[in-house]
């Protein structure tokens, strides 16, 4: 394999912003030819084993080919039609199909743009649907994320977030602390308590209660008990207030479950989904709500939803979806999943005991190392490509998330190797 002449791009490197980087010192960025399965290809012909899914997303791989097709399909008949005073089969069927398997008791679907949109949505939503006007605030969890836009932004955790740099400009929320139980460990009620206390002074306030249902993402990599939900739903029942799960990230398959809520079986009053949604082909995301709940909008003083973006429902968007979820619904999605946390478990188990690593754990197609230093992405990345595979830390976390109805057994094994000597390498001194 190649390894000595990483391409780099000039122009980008002086012109074009990456995610959250700086333009006097930018991170190294690497020049993508092509991606097909659970590979990425070089400019150079360097080729790496996808670790991230291109965050969570590509979960059947790249270069599909029935979800090429099914693009290339719609691309023929209109690739995009307003979607004020006009529907289309692609966004029909997906709404079926989205009904068919989330929470019973969802029963309208509001198509948006993106996850940080598809917060913007719920969060509108959750205000709009209140009788009392004083109901205008929301609480969360501290490590959560929920997207970059400004009210999704106010419900990140406020340091990971970087809520700093926004001063004042930014709402305050309530924040109680991220939950302390892990997923399958015991319960303790006391977990709980600082959210109750919250919610017991402050709910007069409360429009909803927002988080990512059992696995918080991007805000820290962290997997808690199911029981923090149920406790949750009982107490925002007690007062009115609504709950909205963010299953973005979580959402087909990710955590082993079709959606996170099933580990815990309480339903939200309203559901986020995107990322996967398009099988990564495309931005897209979908907000859902019950009946109750668009019926208390319908009655508000606006008497409508205020929201209507301008590619709402892209058919373009909805035609992949519906193909990406029927290629996964016929999949043996949960016995693959399954395989590989088994093999991510058994091999990511091995760090457990070094003086480095804070800790390992594994849920669905989630392997997670977490490391005592913060860790510095460009020099862990460099590293990832001399091993053939691309994996980007955050803080102190170094994950694996792979395609899983892409990648090969042998592929995961090589992820585990790869994340296992690149944590020694560069912190087990
Ligand atoms: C990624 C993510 C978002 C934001 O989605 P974008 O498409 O990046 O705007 C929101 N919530 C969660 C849980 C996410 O993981």
């Amino acid at each position: 394999m190649k390894t000595n002449s990483t391409p780099v791009d000039e122009f980008d490197r002086r012109h074009l912003w990456h995610p959250y980087t700086s333009t006097i010192d930018p991170l190294p960025t690497y020049v993508v030819d092509h991606a097909e399965g659970a590979v990425i290809t070089l400019a150079d012909g360097t080729k790496l084993i996808d670790g991230m899914s291109s965050w969570w997303c590509v979960i059947h791989g790249y270069n599909h080919p029935v979800l090429n097709e099914a693009a290339k399909r719609q691309i023929d008949r209109m690739s995009h039609v307003m979607f004020g005073g006009f529907t289309h089969s692609p966004a029909i069927e997906l709404g079926k199909l989205l009904l068919s398997i989330m929470p019973p008791s969802m029963n309208h679907i509001f198509y948006a743009d993106s996850g940080s949109v598809a917060t913007e949505v719920a969060m509108k939503m959750a205000v709009q649907a209140q009788d009392n006007p004083e109901r205008t605030d929301f609480a969360t969890i501290r490590s959560g994320y929920h997207g970059d836009t400004w009210n999704a932004m106010s419900v990140c955790d406020p340091v990971t977030g970087m809520h700093s740099a926004f001063g004042k400009s930014l709402p305050v929320r309530f924040f109680a602390p991220a939950p302390g139980c892990s997923f399958g460990d015991g319960w303790d009620p006391a977990d709980f308590e600082p959210m109750r206390k919250l919610l017991e002074e402050n709910h007069k306030r409360l429009a909803a209660v927002i988080l990512e249902p059992i696995v918080q993402g991007a805000g820290g990599m962290r997997f808690y008990h199911p029981q923090y939900l149920r406790e949750l739903r009982a107490e925002c029942d007690r007062y009115g207030i609504l709950l909205i799960f963010d299953e973005i990230a979580t959402g087909f398959g990710r955590t082993g479950r079709l959606f996170a809520w099933e580990h815990a079986g309480v339903e939200p009053d309203i559901m986020l989904v995107g990322k996967a949604i398009t099988g990564g082909y495309m931005t897209f995301s979908a907000v859902a709500t019950s009946a109750k709940v668009a019926d208390m909008i319908s009655a508000s003083e606006a008497k409508v939803m205020m929201h209507g973006p301008t590619f709402m429902a892209n058919p373009l968007a909805c035609a992949v979806a519906v193909a990406s979820t029927k290629l996964l619904l016929e999949s043996p999605w949960q016995k693959r999943i399954k395989e590989i946390e088994t093999i991510m478990k058994e091999r990511l188990a091995e760090a457990r005991g070094w003086k480095c690593v804070r800790d390992v754990r594994v849920l669905g197609g989630i392997g997670v190392i977490e490391v005592a230093d913060y860790i510095d992405v460009g020099p862990f990345q460099k590293e990832c490509i001399k091993e053939g595979v691309w994996i980007r830390p955050f803080g102190h976390n170094a994950y694996i998330m792979p395609p899983y109805l892409a990648v090969t057994d042998e592929q995961v094994h090589k992820l585990c190797d790869a994340l296992l000597s690149i944590v020694k390498r560069l912190y087990e001194h």
